[in-house]
């Protein structure tokens, strides 16, 4: 129910169209298509992603012999799911490790919702019966450490912290230590998110990326990326930029309650073959889902 209600602002405007497009054709033509592709495409679905789709259609609905367009829209459905779930990475799913240590390191840039994130999967292990240590990685915005520090306290996880400017490799290693020391199960690392000088952060987050897999083998073992689902095509090349720097293992997805755009979900599955793991759908603390593709196609047209 979260997971639809998140997806209303998409759904009321994607569905609107795409029924009123359905209802005002009487056959499958190329103009219908047209219409279709802008449909799509304001729904941030993205380019690329939207011409194979087009493709894809008009190849189904001839193999078929669909005339009605009102059969169109549950091969709409079917071809999205596909091109979701094309590809290996698992789905809404994370990589963790029985009876050890798990790292997830956060990347993103600032103000995409990274500290909320991570306060919510804090709270969602917790309620597992998990383990938790935080380790406040950005050491560079003013006010992250004390922003995840509420977080901690919000959900009752200790939070591993230096001084501001100190060097977030440091408090990695820290972190690292203490969630050992712990016996924790899952260790999350917020990190900074200031892309004004793109290079420093991309080593910056190398660096910590190193002590983290220099103190644990085969950790972290996930790289989350938290992108703004509100900020469209622009979400799109930041994970492009991170993509090039670190091995980024899967989205997260906050803020899709805010945007009519839900479709940029399947850009960055089509584009970047990342699969998105969490979806965000509001502000408070058990305002996040792992990602159901199901769900969410479904959820567009209900
Ligand atoms: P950071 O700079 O990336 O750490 O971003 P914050 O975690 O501070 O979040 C920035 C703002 O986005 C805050 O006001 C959050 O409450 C808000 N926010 C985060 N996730 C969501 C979400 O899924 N939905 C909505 N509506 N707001 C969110």
């Amino acid at each position: 129910q979260k997971f639809k209600d998140g997806l209303s602002k998409t759904r009321n405007s994607f569905s609107e169209r795409v029924n009123d497009l359905v209802s005002r054709y009487r056959q499958v033509d190329e103009e219908f298509f047209e219409e279709l592709e802008e449909i799509l495409i304001s729904a941030d679905v993205g380019v690329a992603t939207v011409l194979d789709l087009i493709d894809d259609l008009k190849s189904e609905v001839k193999r078929r012999n669909i005339k009605d367009p009102q059969d169109v829209q549950a091969v709409i459905s079917e071809k999205l799911i596909d091109i979701y779930e094309s590809g290996e990475e698992q789905i809404g799913e994370l990589n963790m490790q029985q009876n050890d240590l798990t790292v997830i390191l956060f990347v993103g840039v600032n103000g995409v919702g990274k500290t909320t994130t991570i306060g919510k999967i804090a709270h969602k292990f917790k309620q597992e019966g998990k383990k938790v240590v935080m380790a406040a990685g950005d050491t560079f915005r003013a006010g992250a450490i004390e922003q995840l520090e509420v977080w901690g306290e919000r959900v009752g996880v200790d939070v591993i912290k230096q001084s501001a400017g100190s060097d977030p490799a440091a408090v990695m290693y820290d972190a690292v230590q203490s969630a050992k020391a712990r016996k924790a199960d899952v260790l999350l690392c917020d990190t900074a998110g200031r892309l004004q000088n793109k290079v420093n952060l991309m080593k910056e987050l190398e660096k910590v990326k190193r002590v983290i897999e220099r103190e644990i083998p085969g950790a972290p073992h996930e790289v989350l990326l938290v992108l703004d689902a509100t900020t469209g095509q622009n979400a799109l090349s930041q994970a492009k930029t991170f993509s090039e720097a670190t091995n980024v293992t899967g989205i997260v997805l906050t803020k899709l309650d805010g945007t009519a755009k839900g479709g940029i979900v399947l850009a960055i599955r089509n584009e970047l073959k990342l699969p998105v793991k969490f979806v965000g759908l509001g502000e408070k603390v058990d305002d996040l889902q792992p990602f159901d593709t199901e769900q969410y196609i479904y959820g567009l047209f209900a």
